[in-house]
């Protein structure tokens, strides 16, 4: 199928989804800058030049008397372009003052002027006030700072600051123009950048997207990259993880199926050259015939052991079971396992030994505790050789409950130890065809004591015997 090359925008894609906050935090940082820089300017300039205009006033206020107050004046006035004046109560002109206005001593303002300048203003609670008003001789508004001085000898001195406010008109035109080219700007530049970073950041999701559709085409030789972000290099590491487990299963199912195949075909093909050869050689012959009838039967006990055991493996590795959890007094379920083993066999043909000591009872579940004792009895009777004791011991001691199946058959090689808990190991398996068994029998127990918590494991010497045994909290 030729793929389709159309560019078709996805809404819900990492691409399209980044860029939209992305600009959505461009135009949110532009209107910022709009509100600021046109809606506010004229406020704010307002503002910063009246508290400019009160620091000086109150600084100088705070100078007056001192050697240097008329330098300061002088100062400010020339750096600020602020024009100040100290004036006595009358409105006269006190500083500063040019050779002219000493002879004439001019008053620069009114009495009525003087009086609504200093509206107010009085030594100790209030004395200042900042106020805007238009002057007449000037077109724009001026900020007036009227502080009082203080007295010398008969006179009151006040402070007069004033400096006009420049229009922002054309200022705000610049800076709207200027915007405008920054809103364009940004608003391209926010589209290359997300578009860019956005393609970066969904370049790992997309190559793992691949990865996980070969997985799922069945190739699992497949390995999830490192990537530098710490999320998607957590869900790689975990999809390395699922595909190593799923890799395992696979091939434990491989192994299953070629197990399975095999131990059923061994006997399925015993059982059809026997009927053969009672078909052939031993019909009339009641001896032979019995014997190869024997052969028979048995081999279909082992099959359906075989199959019962399978059927156990699953419902324990697929957990289909709840795990009942109940307390139950250890020894009395190994005294019922016990005893329908001396029901089935043939009598004295086994001995077996039940030692009870202290309190035995523990959290288990039961029908799964009994499977495990039955595997355990069972490999017990199977690998007794010539002595056929079997001593099974349950003692409870020192908070925990020990349960031991000891036998004196043919125990174990040390080179062997190690596997038998291994799924389809018979110790044998090298060697010829085992009698018995079929090697899932203490895999069964290990997962049984596994699921319990319970530490379990086996001693046991070559031609003495073993010792399988398992521990559990008492209650
Ligand atoms: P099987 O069905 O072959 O008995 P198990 O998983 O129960 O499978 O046991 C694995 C192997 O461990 C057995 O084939 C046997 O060689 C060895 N084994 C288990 N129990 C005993 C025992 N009590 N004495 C000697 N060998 C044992």
């Amino acid at each position: 199928m030729p793929e389709n090359k159309k560019i078709k925008l996805d809404k819900n894609s990492i691409m399209f989804t980044f860029w939209k906050y992305f600009s959505i935090f461009a135009v949110a940082i532009l209107l910022l800058l709009w509100l600021l820089q046109i809606v506010f300017l004229n406020r704010f300039y307002e503002s910063m030049k009246i508290n400019e205009v009160t620091k000086i006033g109150d600084y100088l206020r705070g100078q007056f008397e001192k050697d240097n107050f008329e330098t300061q004046i002088l100062n400010y006035s020339q750096r600020k372009g602020m024009n100040i004046e100290v004036i006595d109560e009358e409105g006269h002109l006190i500083y500063p003052l040019t050779l002219i206005d000493v002879i004439i001593n001019p008053k620069v303002i009114d009495q009525e002027t003087f009086n609504e300048f200093f509206k107010g203003v009085k030594d100790g609670k209030k004395p200042s006030r900042v106020f805007i008003t238009r002057f007449e001789n000037l077109e724009n508004p001026s900020i007036v700072y009227a502080g009082y001085l203080g007295k010398t000898g008969a006179s009151t001195y006040y402070i007069t600051i004033k400096t006009a406010l420049e229009p922002l008109d054309s200022t705000t035109d610049i800076l709207k123009k200027m915007l405008m080219i920054v809103s364009v700007l940004a608003f391209l530049l926010g589209l290359l950048l997300s578009y860019y970073f956005s393609k970066r950041l969904s370049k790992p999701l997309v190559e793992m997207s691949r990865t996980a559709k070969q997985l799922g085409s069945g190739d699992y030789s497949v390995h999830f990259k490192h990537v530098n972000y710490t999320e998607i290099d957590d869900l790689s590491k975990t999809l390395n993880y699922a595909t190593d487990e799923l890799t395992k299963t696979i091939e434990l199912r491989k192994d299953l199926v070629a197990n399975v195949s095999h131990d059923l075909k061994t006997p399925l093909t015993v059982i059809k050259s026997y009927g053969e050869m009672i078909r052939d050689i031993s019909g009339d012959n009641k001896s032979l015939r019995d014997k190869h009838i024997n052969t028979i039967i048995d081999e279909a006990d082992r099959l359906t052991d075989f199959v019962n055991d399978l059927l156990d493996l699953s419902k324990i590795e697929s957990s289909l079971e709840e795990v009942k959890l109940e307390e139950v007094d250890l020894s009395e379920i190994t005294k019922e396992v016990m005893e329908r083993f001396q029901k089935s066999l043939p009598k004295e043909s086994y001995e077996f030994i039940l030692k009870k000591e202290g309190r035995t009872h523990i959290i288990a579940d039961k029908k799964r505790l009994e499977q495990a004792i039955y595997n355990l009895i069972n490999n017990a009777v199977n690998y007794s050789g010539k002595e056929k004791t079997i001593r099974l011991e349950v003692i409870g001691k020192n908070g925990m409950v020990e349960f031991s199946c000891i036998d004196k058959g043919i125990g174990i090689d040390k080179s062997d130890i190690n596997n038998i808990w291994d799924r389809f190991y018979t110790a044998r398996a090298n060697h010829s065809r085992p009698t018995v068994g079929t090697g899932l029998g203490l895999y069964i127990v290990k997962n049984i004591f596994e699921m319990h918590k319970f530490e379990y494991g086996v001693e046991s010497e070559l031609n003495k015997g073993s010792r399988f045994y398992f521990r559990a909290k008492a209650v």
